[in-house]
């Protein structure tokens, strides 16, 4: 919660189709000093009235310290929900809303964020796992890979010069929808901590299980991954027909008879969570890199809250663009991948 001393004049929201990402400004009431600092808060889409809530809250108490009038505060919004909450939050929260383009916000905030916060962009390998890299300002042009419910793959030529290229519907909100129907996990990050302890080779079929070996003359080690879930039909119609015929069963577990607690023993959500990370990062990582190659762009930035700092997600990135470049390309990711919108509107009605 904020500093009960904290000024804070402006809020911005990225209201996305999974989450809401919030980021406001606050400095001591008292210091003559410029600098204060930036905070960023996540509420999930459900939780909309709990974000207009923390924002009366903050009113409340700016109104309580400097005496300013309700509706003072000033509001940025963008992503879908600036549009469909447009009236709620103006009347919710009494004060004037100003709607941003979203893709315009997501550009202006990575500018921020790669031509001016040190220690904000890195590269990422198995032995340096976040390789900081310094401010720079030759950046353009660039492709920008926003994996948030769905995937945007922008590419950016200059300051607000940016085209959206493509992208997939196969992005988070994948993961996230089909986790939830496939495992027992109940939020996003037990998702990622189950994905984190699973082993994919129980449930991917790798070129090694059906060749027996690899495959090095067309590059495929025994280890590459074929058909992500490509295992499952097998060994499900094996424990299928196992339970059919009895053999399968222990005596006096009635459970197993049923075909469904039978498959729920052949796949361990962990097993589930990790492969489907990897098919989705992969797929995501593949499509980066041939959009790179096609508008001949030299960087590839990853934003969106799917990434979540999460180690497996962009070694499997990073090593989808080392693997497809042969290695003249390198993911770069940033410390507030989510929040790429949010400070965008931000920074476009600064005082
Ligand atoms: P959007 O703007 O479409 O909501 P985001 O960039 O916020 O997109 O990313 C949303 C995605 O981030 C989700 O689909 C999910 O994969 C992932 N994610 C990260 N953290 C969370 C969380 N706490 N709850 C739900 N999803 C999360």
């Amino acid at each position: 919660l904020p500093h009960h001393t904290a000024v804070v004049s402006h809020i911005a929201l990225d209201i996305g189709g999974s989450l809401t990402k919030l980021v406001y400004f606050s400095r001591e009431a008292y210091s003559k000093e410029l600098g204060g600092r930036l905070n960023f808060l996540r509420f999930e889409a459900d939780q909309i009235d709990q974000c207009f809530e923390f924002i009366l809250e903050l009113q409340k108490k700016q109104q309580a310290l400097d005496g300013s009038k309700p509706g003072e505060l000033c509001v940025m919004a963008t992503g879908g929900g600036a549009y469909k909450y447009y009236d709620d939050m103006k009347k919710i929260l009494g004060v004037e809303v100003l709607r941003e383009d979203e893709m315009e916000c997501l550009i202006i905030g990575l500018d921020f964020f790669i031509t001016e916060i040190p220690r904000e962009v890195f590269t990422h390998d198995e032995e340096d796992p976040m390789h900081f890299e310094e401010p720079r300002l030759d950046i353009y042009p660039y492709l920008l890979v926003n994996i948030g419910s769905g995937v945007s793959m922008v590419k950016v030529s200059g300051p607000r010069q940016y085209e959206r290229i493509g992208g997939t519907s196969l992005g988070g909100g994948t993961l996230w929808g089909l986790l939830s129907l496939l495992t027992g996990a109940r939020s996003f990050d037990d998702m990622l901590a189950m994905a984190d302890r699973g082993d994919n080779t129980k449930v991917d079929m790798l070129v090694g299980d059906i060749y027996g070996t690899d495959y090095s003359k067309i590059g495929l080690k025994t280890t590459t991954i074929a058909s992500s879930f490509g295992k499952v039909f097998k060994m499900k119609r094996q424990g299928e027909s196992e339970a059919e015929d009895g053999s399968g069963l222990s005596n006096g577990d009635s459970r197993q008879a049923d075909g469904a607690s039978t498959s729920d023993r052949a796949f361990a959500p962990e097993d589930i969570s990790r492969s489907l990370l990897y098919a989705v990062s992969n797929n995501i990582g593949q499509i980066a890199y041939l959009q790179c190659e096609k508008h001949k762009l030299e960087h590839i930035y990853f934003g969106g809250s799917f990434i979540r700092g999460h180690r497996q997600t962009m070694s499997t990135l990073a090593f989808a663009i080392k693997f497809w470049s042969n290695g003249n390309k390198k993911a770069h990711f940033l410390r507030h991948e989510g929040y790429l919108g949010s400070v965008g509107a931000f920074l476009k009605r600064q005082p």
